[in-house]
């Protein structure tokens, strides 16, 4: 992975904490469903919540990505929201996103029932159930989306005994504090501008696509990086399976595409303008790196034959963990249509 150009750059500690110490780690979080406090506190102070640039965030997205997509997502997901509200909070914290409600994600207007309600002193208090809230489980702080008086807004809130959070367990992503979470009657304060929630959640879902593109870059080139080791070491009939064309091809398709896509990351990280990305470059990246991470962590447990199905491993892991890059931040239909419609523009 030598010849990958960053991103953006990553404090030292990080980059070792991320490429040195996560993948030893990355099995039992996936196991767990969840990162240990002390992996947390370590990933704070080597700075991976406050990085300075969307394009060190995507880096630092990417690296955690290689052996754990989950890391990548909470770095990430923290990210997004950081841009927003790091000037309203006194101190740090890890910020989850509660947009996605019971009713479904893709038309959130459709199915917004969360409400705010004046609650004296410029403060509001938040009611209603979001599922699906990322880094839930971490989080000191929830940016929300509510209706409220002046329509939908992003509100402000702070952790404590009226925001109820019950972990989901699903099959992929596991660790990165996925919940269902409950609001009843949460203090919070308007982290936007009343009836702009929905674009303002955007422009971070906006960020949160490129992101998804990152993970997928990473989950890419760990899924190479596994599929050239095992090819080199591993014999048939008498010659490494690295001397046979069709796994060399395999190799060859992941690196190339690789390439590419980190060049289309790398563009629209470069443009990003106070954490706002263009929205077509965003949803064209977070396309090419779903199907990317798929096919490279299809073409290494395919190479690595029996062992690359084997519960709790890598190959297994980046399997799963590519799925979720086609319906998070937007579902990968929602997306091609986007696509579609700035194409037939002329776009
Ligand atoms: C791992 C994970 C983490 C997530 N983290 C967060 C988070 O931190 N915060 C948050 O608020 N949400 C989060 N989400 C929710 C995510 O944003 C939604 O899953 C997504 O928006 C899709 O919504 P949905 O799952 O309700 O599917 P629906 O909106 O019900 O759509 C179901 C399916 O219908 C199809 N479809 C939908 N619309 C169209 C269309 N217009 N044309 C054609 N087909 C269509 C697609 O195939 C789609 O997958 C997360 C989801 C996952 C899986």
């Amino acid at each position: 992975m030598a010849c990958m150009p960053e991103l953006g750059s990553v404090p030292a500690g990080l980059r070792g904490l991320l490429l040195g110490e996560l993948p030893g780690i990355a099995g039992s979080i996936d196991r767990e469903n969840r990162v240990p406090d002390g992996f947390l506190e370590r990933l704070r102070e080597e700075g991976a919540f406050d990085l300075g640039s969307p394009a060190s965030l995507l880096e630092a997205v990417r690296l955690a990505s290689r052996s754990s997509p989950a890391v990548g997502h909470l770095i990430l997901i923290h990210g997004t929201a950081w841009c927003r509200v790091r000037g309203l909070v006194g101190e740090p914290g890890i910020v989850a996103v509660s947009i996605t409600e019971p009713g479904g994600g893709t038309d959130v207007l459709g199915n917004l029932e969360t409400r705010a309600e004046p609650g004296g002193g410029g403060r509001y208090l938040v009611s209603g159930v979001k599922v699906f809230t990322s880094n839930a489980l971490y989080a000191r702080y929830f940016l929300v989306l509510a209706r409220g008086p002046g329509g939908p807004t992003l509100y402000l809130a702070e952790r404590s005994d009226s925001i109820m959070v019950e972990p989901l367990d699903l099959t992929t992503l596991r660790g990165a504090g996925v919940a269902r979470v409950e609001y009843r009657a949460a203090e919070a304060v308007e982290a936007g501008t009343p009836g702009k929630g929905l674009r303002e959640a955007l422009e971070a879902i906006n960020l949160g696509r490129l992101g998804y593109a990152a993970i997928g870059l990473g989950i890419a080139e760990g899924a190479l990086e596994a599929a050239v080791r095992w090819s080199l070491e591993h014999k048939v009939f008498g010659k490494p399976l690295a001397d046979y064309q069709g796994p060399r091809w395999m190799l060859a398709e992941v690196a190339l595409e690789a390439r590419a896509l980190e060049a289309l990351i790398r563009e629209a990280a470069s443009e990003a303008s106070d954490c706002r990305v263009d929205p077509l470059k965003a949803a064209m990246a977070k396309v090419l790196g779903a199907r990317l991470a798929q096919r490279a962590s299809w073409i290494a447990t395919q190479l690595m034959g029996g062992r690359g199905l084997s519960r709790w491993s890598l190959t297994e892991r980046l399997s799963r963990d590519s799925r979720a890059l086609d319906i998070g931040e937007g579902a990968r239909e929602v997306l091609l249509d986007f696509i579609a419609s700035r194409v037939l523009k002329g776009g």
